[in-house]
């Protein structure tokens, strides 16, 4: 039997990002997928949410295309088409990944893997000798323990994404990222939408302030929010779900056509073997250590079935470093600058730590805000709603924190990404020439008030 240098079960961005790295270092490699390439962000992930969350983005522009002196009668939605682009651009990138093992010569294994041993992965009735081994199976939805689970109509974040059918309303249970972005694409397109939640709408790890002031934007959007809901079932009631939990006062409810629970997700392992091979978990979470590699020498694991930064960028970063470990490098991962990104309206990044991490570790800090309002290009796109805030060490200027909310928010952040991976420091972004009129200007801004001030800023 031909023996692999590297064999990658799950076929995800953790799974063909190590595959594709291992390949361009030269390796023989294998991967094992047992439904579509490209996991959960290019089926029912990343990608096919920010799909819609564009067509949110156009719809939103239409309907104030006025304010802009371009008038448009009519506007009217095609769920039907929207769902189909939403296809169409899962299927090019899906296609995408498909070449791309092609082209770097991986060979393609369908079927659920399961390890045999650190050296022998099983796929249907076929084995692959291997030196390594990749885990990269991923996550799984988890649902609250309730009733009314199993009633048509209530769906998982999978489920929303084949709806045919534009529903007239919506109640969202659990309001953090996943659950945020589908409220404000539905609530763009026209559905009624309600969080239910348990506690108030934070973004964790967003900085507290930059996620208060997101979650005050959701009723002025038309988005209700049911905070304390602590839900306790979901109930058929007339042609609606009803989402029902108890208060002080007696038991409360909020109807929807639908209702989606997004109230996170946990690491898949089934079918891989893993007590058999005496795995070190941590509850359904696979243990590694810095260099990604298990307690079982050999067997490396990275991605969502980590259970920590449950992030498609975390699992591109961690199949690199794994695959470099267990091709004979020595490089340890590093998370003190990971971006989290939320795709709503207005967009919401950030990197590092929040004011009250800052706070509590003890290092003398300083923070510094500027708005959106006082952006040229912001205005100019009259997208002046958020700000950039900015927290650096009192001492030597080096950025702790970037946290925004904001016009393109989310690409903004890798400049916040870059700042911190260099170790650079407030004055490094301040001198840094940004083009103007840009939002990244803003960062800047935000960062020459670490310094004598910002400039187009002054609080009266
Ligand atoms: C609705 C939603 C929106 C999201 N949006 C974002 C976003 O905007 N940005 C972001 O960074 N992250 C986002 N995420 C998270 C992101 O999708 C995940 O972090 C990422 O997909 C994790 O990658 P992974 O490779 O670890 O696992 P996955 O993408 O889950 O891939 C695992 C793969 O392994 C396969 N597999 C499992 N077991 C086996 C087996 N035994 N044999 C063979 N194959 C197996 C599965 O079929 C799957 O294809 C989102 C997630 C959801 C649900």
């Amino acid at each position: 039997m031909d023996t692999k240098d590297v064999v990658v079960i799950g076929g995800g961005p953790g799974g063909y990002v190590a595959a594709i790295h291992a390949a361009h270092l030269g390796a023989d490699v294998a991967l094992v997928e047992k439904d579509k390439l490209g996991g959960t962000c290019l089926n029912r992930g990343c990608i096919p949410t920010k799909a819609l969350v564009r067509s949110a983005e156009v719809m939103l522009d239409a309907r104030r295309s006025s304010d802009f002196g371009i008038d448009i009668e009519n506007i009217k939605i095609n769920f039907r088409k929207v769902m189909e682009r939403k296809r169409n651009v899962v299927d090019k990138l899906v296609s995408g990944v498909e070449q791309l093992m092609k082209a770097n010569k991986i060979s393609v294994h369908r079927g659920i893997g399961r390890i045999l041993s650190p050296h022998l992965v099983k796929v249907n009735d076929e084995e692959i000798a291997t030196k390594k081994v990749v885990i990269a199976t991923g996550s799984e939805s988890t649902l609250l323990p309730i009733s009314g689970l199993d009633l048509p109509g209530m769906l998982t974040t999978d489920d929303i994404l084949e709806l045919e059918e534009l529903p007239k309303s919506l109640v969202v249970i659990g309001g953090s990222y996943t659950g945020a972005e589908f409220a404000c694409i539905f609530n763009a397109l026209g559905t009624k939408v309600t969080i239910v939640k348990r506690r108030p709408l934070r973004l964790e790890p967003v900085d507290e302030e930059v996620g208060r002031r997101f979650a005050q934007t959701l009723p002025r959007q038309g988005i209700d929010v049911k905070i304390g809901a602590a839900v306790k079932a979901i109930r058929k009631e007339g042609e609606c779900l009803k989402v029902v939990w108890d208060t002080a006062e007696g038991e409360q409810g909020v109807e929807g056509q639908i209702v989606l629970m997004a109230t996170g997700r946990k690491p898949y392992t089934e079918g891989l073997g893993l007590v058999e091979l005496g795995i070190k978990m941590d509850g359904p979470a696979i243990v590694v250590n810095e260099y990604l590699e298990t307690n079982i020498k050999d067997v490396y694991a990275i991605g969502d079935v980590l259970g920590k930064n449950m992030l498609a960028h975390v699992a591109f970063y961690e199949g690199e470093v794994a695959v470099e470990n267990a091709l004979g490098r020595s490089r340890q991962a590093d998370y003190h600058a990971v971006p989290s990104c939320v795709f709503v309206q207005p967009e919401v990044a950030c990197v590092g730590i929040t004011e009250a991490e800052a706070k509590d570790s003890g290092i003398p800090y300083k923070v510094s805000k500027f708005p959106f309002l006082a952006c040229g290009r912001a205005v100019a796109m009259d997208e002046t709603a958020g700000i950039v805030k900015m927290i650096c060490d009192a001492e030597n200027g080096r950025v702790l924190g970037i946290h925004i909310m904001g016009p393109h928010a989310s690409d903004l952040i890798a400049e916040g990404a870059l700042a911190m991976q260099m170790g650079a420091t407030a004055k490094d972004i301040a001198h840094t020439m940004h083009a103007h009129p840009t939002v990244p200007e803003a960062v800047q801004e935000a960062a020459m008030g670490q310094l004598e001030g910002s400039i187009h800023f002054q609080r009266m």
